[in-house]
């Protein structure tokens, strides 16, 4: 049986859904909703307080925030001045040969060429 959480009107606490299903004769006529904790019988859906739904919300934003960082950071990762073959490097600057100025390992441009060479 599926567990649903909830918050509990009666004892306040978090709980778990109890669904028992009502049977007159052999005809199932409906489910008897109460607390596993203290038992309190709910007569209106309207009156229970799902814990879940509030879980599912925050859980998915999470996912959408992270979802967000992960392409922005894919595409930071082009096109970089220290991945291409006019960045220079030395004790005192980073230089970019074509533009003949200083730059940024972080800097990028549209004139990027990949370093070919593998002396890293
Ligand atoms: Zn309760």
């Amino acid at each position: 049986m599926q567990k649903v959480e909830i918050i509990c009107n009666n004892c306040h606490k978090e709980s778990f859904i109890n669904k028992e299903p009502i049977y007159e004769g052999l005809t199932k006529i409906g489910e008897k909703v109460s607390c596993t904790s203290c038992g309190f019988v709910y007569t209106n859906e309207k009156d229970i307080h799902y814990k879940e739904e509030a879980k599912k919300n925050l859980i998915f934003d999470e996912d959408d925030k992270s979802e967000k960082i992960k392409l922005f950071s894919e595409n930071e990762t082009q096109n970089l001045c220290r991945q291409c073959s006019n960045y220079i490097i030395n004790p005192f600057t980073q230089f970019c040969a074509l533009h003949k100025k200083e730059v940024e390992a972080t800097d990028s441009c549209n004139k990027f060429a990949i370093r070919k060479n593998s002396d890293n």
